[in-house]
């Protein structure tokens, strides 16, 4: 089964009353997505860390993504709990096969998977530069899903110069779609983060079209914006670091001139639980 970028497109449903259809061009709907980061799945269903199950809290967050409908799913990184271990993916499709068979769901690899393994387990297709990383439509916006595995087990990412390569060069060819960015790590100074955010958000800032990067790795939920350009850090679905922090995953509804991102928290600090932002696109 195709797990990772079904090509299906969510073209706009006619959805007007058919006087209405011959006047006015149909309105293309908001699209809806499901975004999931740092699911940490073990082989050991039991297994808890700070008090949390991410086997449970997954099953938890897909039981609620499955209750409505929606255009794409992502789960960005740290699929696997530690090691990326061929059990642990095997778990991990386990618990998500309900998402697979809701909608198109698209995976990013963090610092906690292991590439070989997920490639065989998850069967991954498209590899750039050895890494594992995806394109796809969802119109009028493109998407690019990166890799910045490193090395596993070890908290530095890095994407490595043939992936900016290639991503400046797919930025400068689809110049005129509005873009959205996937990628595990977080993009600040700290050792154990993206170790070429520098260069990498140099590609991507003054290229306008990309209007979002998404990322997880420090299991916490912020919002950032540079040069019009947002940076929204996704909310892990195993375990936070920090009890301030939430668990849960975030709805993304959006279309060419906006979105809103609402929190569902399932555990953690519920305070900003059902929260809605509003990010406007540059
Ligand atoms: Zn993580």
């Amino acid at each position: 089964m195709p797990i990772l970028i079904d090509r299906r497109k969510f073209l706009c449903a006619a959805g007007a009353a058919g006087l209405l259809a011959k006047t006015l061009p149909a309105k293309p709907e908001r699209l809806r997505w499901s975004l999931l980061s740092d699911t940490h799945v073990s082989q050991d269903p039991e297994f808890a860390n700070r008090g949390f199950f991410p086997a449970r809290n997954l099953k938890t967050v897909v039981g609620q993504v499955t209750a409505s409908r929606w255009n794409q799913q992502v789960i960005n990184g740290d699929l696997a709990l530690r090691l990326g271990q061929t059990a642990d993916y095997q778990r991990f499709m386990e618990l998500t096969r309900p998402l697979i068979a809701a909608a198109p769901l698209a995976l990013s690899l963090g610092n906690h998977d292991d590439r070989i393994n997920a490639i065989a387990a998850l069967g991954a297709k498209n590899v750039v530069a050895g890494k594992w990383v995806s394109t796809f439509e969802a119109p009028p916006f493109q998407i690019v899903v990166l890799d910045s595995l490193y090395l596993t087990n070890q908290g530095a990412g890095l994407l490595g110069k043939a992936q900016r390569d290639w991503l400046t060069k797919f930025l400068d060819q689809h110049a005129d779609k509005p873009t959205l960015v996937f990628v595990h790590h977080t993009l600040d100074d700290s050792d154990s983060s993206l170790l070429d955010a520098d260069r990498f958000l140099k590609i991507v800032t003054p290229r306008r079209q990309v209007k979002a990067v998404f990322y997880g790795h420090s299991h916490a939920y912020h919002y950032g914006v540079e040069d019009g350009l947002h940076l929204v850090n996704q909310p892990a679905v195993g375990y936070n670091f920090d009890d301030d922090q939430p668990i849960g995953w975030l709805e993304f509804e959006f279309d060419a001139a906006d979105a809103r991102i609402t929190l569902h928290a399932i555990g953690g600090n519920q305070d900003l639980n059902g929260q809605t932002k509003l990010l406007k696109w540059r």
